[in-house]
């Protein structure tokens, strides 16, 4: 898979083709807010490179997975929600409703959450 799929939508944004409300960037990773929030706050970290899922994730993107984890918490500080609490959650495959096939971190928060999530 190349490093960039013309044909995906989060590749677009991470390239500034798709316009987005962008919350924090650096070389590896694109933090924006998702156009549909499940919460007061809610943010999409993905990383530049198009990775299908987590479940594609091989040996050598293990860096790829550990920057969009650092990128979390810069974000969480921007979105001014570091020390209130947030979850990162990452939609895999069907049972989990996946629907843009390039990795994402849902940052949520903002408000008081209930668990379990489902
Ligand atoms: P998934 O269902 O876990 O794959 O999450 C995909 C998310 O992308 C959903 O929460 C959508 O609302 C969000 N989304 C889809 N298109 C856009 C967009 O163009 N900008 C920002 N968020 C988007």
């Amino acid at each position: 898979m190349p490093f960039h799929d013309p044909d995906c939508l989060f590749c677009k944004i991470a390239a500034g083709e798709v316009p987005a409300d962008i919350v924090y960037s650096d070389d590896h990773v694109v933090a924006f807010r998702d156009i549909q929030p499940v919460a007061d706050e809610h943010i999409l970290i993905i990383p530049r490179k198009h990775i299908a899922s987590l479940s594609h994730l091989e040996e050598g993107d293990l860096d790829i997975a550990g920057h969009i984890l650092s990128a979390a918490g810069k974000t969480a500080e921007k979105a001014g929600i570091a020390a209130s609490g947030y979850r990162l959650v990452f939609n895999t495959g069907p049972d989990a409703l996946q629907s843009v096939f390039h990795i994402h971190g849902h940052l949520i928060g903002g408000q008081k959450m209930g668990w379990p999530p489902f």
